[in-house]
């Protein structure tokens, strides 16, 4: 940063929300830099869906054509108590003639948008580490290192990562998207607050004949959540809360690697467990399995941010918030902060707009995430609605593909509305 040209904002982490604001950030001409600790973008599928939402934004952001090809539309989602199929919800025609949402892998999406940055001649500086942040008046007092890798020991036999560099400088703005475990969220002191017990769930990824390209389905049952996605290329993925499974902390760390490397530290987790989950949680699928190409245990927390930031530091994504998987809303919900964010700080560097309106990003963020994890309103059944998806109506809200307006939409189509 010092002895290069100007940095206005610095993106700390570049998973898809820091890409996303960075893209904004450039497309508005503003001078940034986007820094992430790693040596490339994820290699894995881990949130794969993309709410109608999050997809007209790409669109309007022009990725939208470079998504397309590997992305699979939603047509409906199908709810199951386990045997039975208890409702459909279609997810056509939602509102404002906003598209459905598509399935598309996590890593092709952080590709394509890393793409249309490199396009606006920004690229990522991977293999940086903000190791330090010091809010200040006037700006932030940020200490970069630059990471590289050494070989340890005999050739080739381990490699780490050790600091080749270090470099403070003094930044007008921070934009931290740099994950659930936060540097920027901990340098300000802002409590990361657990607003319900954590989930855990088994992913698989399997080969199949049997999988409508076009539906989801979720199943609610007496074990927990489980859930199922078309992906492309005649592949599936199905996750399966489980409730007795202790994966490690660390299994929250993306790999960057395209072979799976956390098996030995998954050892409760095997291909073979995959027919008998099927069997027992969801007897009605047809779909064989024929290559199990990916499965990992994740451990998934629900927590909230105290404040989604203050002065010149804001947070956006899983540094703020983390959920769920099945609705993947951190991931989208985190886009729309991005986006949001990115443009209020172009605004306030143009002079157009107020610093105020950072206080109520931070307002309506906590309100939004407030709603999403069931710790304020929630939804209920509207007058006629299924007994069933009425007693269901708490682990609906966190199953919808929507956020907002588009999720109340999607609710009262199954007779649920939000609780005031
Ligand atoms: C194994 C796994 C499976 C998942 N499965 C699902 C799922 O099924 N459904 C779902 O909805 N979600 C899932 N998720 C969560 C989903 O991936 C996240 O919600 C999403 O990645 C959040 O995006 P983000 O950009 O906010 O953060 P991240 O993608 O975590 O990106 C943060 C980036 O910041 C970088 N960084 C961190 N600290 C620093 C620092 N000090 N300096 C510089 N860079 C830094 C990191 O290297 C990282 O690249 C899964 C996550 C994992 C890891």
């Amino acid at each position: 940063m010092s002895g290069h040209k100007r940095t206005d904002v610095l993106v700390v982490g570049a998973g898809p929300v820091g890409l996303l604001a960075g893209l904004t950030l450039a497309r508005r001409g503003v001078a940034l830099r986007i820094v992430d600790r790693d040596w490339r973008t994820g290699a894995h599928s881990y949130a794969l869906l993309l709410h109608g939402r999050s997809v007209k934004l790409l669109e309007d952001l022009g990725v939208r054509e470079a998504i397309l090809p590997s992305a699979v539309p939603l047509r409906r989602i199908r709810f199951w108590d386990g045997t039975r199929c208890r409702a459909v919800l279609e997810l056509e025609e939602l509102s404002g003639g906003l598209p459905v949402p598509v399935v598309l892998r996590q890593d092709a999406l952080e590709a394509a948008l890393e793409n249309a940055l490199s396009a606006l001649g920004v690229s990522v500086y991977w293999n940086h580490e903000v190791a330090a942040l010091v809010p200040e008046a006037d700006g932030v007092r940020v200490t970069l290192h630059r990471l590289e890798k050494e070989t340890v020991g005999y050739a080739a036999l381990h490699t780490e990562w050790v600091v080749a560099g270090t470099k403070e400088s003094k930044i007008p703005w921070v934009l931290a998207a740099d994950g659930h475990r936060s540097r920027a969220r901990r340098a300000l002191g802002i409590e990361f607050i657990e607003t319900g017990p954590p989930q855990h769930f088994g992913v698989f990824e399997f080969r199949t004949s049997g999988c409508d390209q076009a539906e989801m389905h979720v199943v609610l049952d007496a074990e927990g959540l489980a859930a199922a996605w078309p992906l492309a290329d005649g592949f599936c993925r199905w996750s399966f809360e489980l409730p007795n499974l202790q994966p490690l902390e660390t299994s929250r760390d993306k790999q960057r690697l395209a072979v799976q490397i956390g098996a030995q530290v998954f050892p409760a987790l095997a291909d073979q467990e995959l027919p008998p989950l099927l069997g027992r949680r969801a007897p009605w699928f047809s779909g064989n399995v024929e290559e199990v190409r990916w499965r990992i245990a994740v451990r998934f927390e629900r927590r909230l941010a105290s404040l989604f930031g203050r002065d010149r530091v804001w947070l956006a994504g899983d540094a703020a918030h983390m959920a769920g998987p099945v609705g993947a809303h951190s991931m989208n919900v985190g886009l729309l902060e991005a986006r949001q964010l990115a443009d209020t700080l172009a605004g306030i560097l143009a002079g157009s707009d107020s610093p105020a309106r950072l206080d109520e990003y931070n307002r309506q963020q906590l309100a939004q995430w407030r709603f999403l994890l069931g710790l304020e309103n929630g939804l209920r059944p509207a007058p006629g609605c299924d007994p069933w998806l009425a007693s269901q109506a708490p682990r609906i809200l966190g199953c919808l593909p929507a956020s907002g307006r588009e999720l109340a939409a999607l609710a009262a189509r199954l007779g649920l509305e939000v609780a005031n």
